[in-house]
């Protein structure tokens, strides 16, 4: 027998009188296949526990390496991990949190008071995890239990303008991922940075660079509206050109030099060999795109010779929330542009269709 609450959410029994109403969640049954199906609703496990109904969530470009690959499940995975929501419910050691709450949560939760936690590494948390695995629900869902909720939730006003919505919710994952991108890679005034990949995370990278006062951003991609907005972003050039060509490129560009700074938001491999050909002796390679790969080069012709540093991960996005709050809320930044298409929960899969096809840069999902 399945361990329900294992997958994520407790199976709805269907056809049982008396049950709790149920409520939409999103699942991943295999490559391309994503449902939206009835389960109980969202409540707490554990006193640390809240729960959020959800406002807004969307799809994450790293929502498309499972779409790409993952193996048939009977089980399905819970799926989404960036939402606004209102909190419904706490258990009974959550402080700083009420029902009625509007909040933002990271993408990973975190009790953000460990070791790892106090120096701002809240993806290291030894109590944290992930949203959208097994035993931990997604959030392309009406509601989520969120773990360690007092240091993984952070309050927003409540009469916030609707039209902020999107840019707020950035601040669950991609303006964030690449504003860790950008902090890792010592991004500041006088710096060249190139940023490699034109998805919402690349154009989210090119936005923190301009904010930290890069004085020259170069981004590689080759999807035009993309770029435009890419442009409007900061991106003082674009390169369209990929490999060797698209190296050559960017070295024109920086009279030969190469790039101060360069932030990879792809995640394969071709575009790390891109990272290390355009980065500058003494340069850092910083990485935000999740590697599709477990090997990559790192020796003379790479990185060694140049003396280059490579660094990235999972951003610990919750450390700087309460950072770019002001920026949002005060209209100095609008990195909510990055979403081109809203669809409702229970079309969600249409969403994952035209990201998957580049007809959408990122989706909004409406419960
Ligand atoms: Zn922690």
């Amino acid at each position: 027998m399945i361990n329900l609450r294992e997958r994520g959410r407790d199976r709805l029994p269907t056809g049982e009188r008396g049950y709790p109403p149920p409520m939409r969640a999103t699942f991943m049954y295999g490559a391309g296949d994503v449902r939206v199906e009835d389960v109980a609703d969202a409540k707490p496990h554990e006193p640390t526990d809240a729960v959020v109904r959800v406002t807004l969530a969307c799809v994450c470009g790293s929502d498309l390496h499972p779409y790409h690959s993952l193996p048939t499940t009977d089980d399905g995975l819970p799926m989404g991990h960036e939402f606004l929501g209102v909190v419904e419910e706490v258990g009974s050691e959550v402080t700083g949190l009420a029902p009625g709450d509007f909040v933002v949560s990271p993408f990973a939760f975190s009790d953000n008071t460990c070791a790892f936690c106090r120096d701002g590494l809240q993806t290291a948390c030894v109590r944290g995890g992930w949203y959208g695995v097994p035993g931990i629900g997604g959030t392309q869902a009406e509601a989520v239990r969120v773990p360690q909720a007092a240091g993984t939730l952070v309050r927003l006003p409540p009469d916030v303008d609707e039209a902020l919505l999107p840019s707020l919710l950035t601040l669950s994952d991609v303006y964030l991922t690449g504003w860790h991108a950008a902090h890792l890679g010592r991004v500041a005034p006088g710096r060249t940075v190139t940023v490699i990949g034109d998805g919402a995370v690349g154009l989210s990278a090119v936005l923190a660079s301009r904010r930290m006062g890069a004085e020259r951003i170069i981004l590689m991609g080759r999807h035009p509206a993309r770029t435009d907005l890419g442009r409007e972003f900061g991106a003082t050039d674009v390169v369209a050109e990929r490999g060797e060509e698209g190296v050559a490129k960017v070295r024109d560009l920086t009279g030969g030099e190469g790039s101060h700074v360069v932030l990879e938001a792809v995640g394969h491999l071709p575009a790390y060999e891109q990272a290390y050909g355009v980065v500058r002796p003494g340069g850092v390679i910083s990485r935000v795109g999740v590697p599709q790969y477990q090997q990559a080069p790192v020796g003379t012709d790479s990185l060694f010779n140049k003396n280059v540093t490579l660094t990235g991960g999972p951003a610990p996005v919750r450390a700087y929330i309460e950072q770019a709050l002001p920026d949002v809320l005060e209209g100095r930044i609008n990195p909510g542009r990055v979403f081109d298409q809203a669809v409702p929960l229970d079309r969600v899969a249409d969403a994952y269709r035209a990201m998957d096809s580049r007809a959408a840069l990122k989706v909004l999902v409406r419960p």
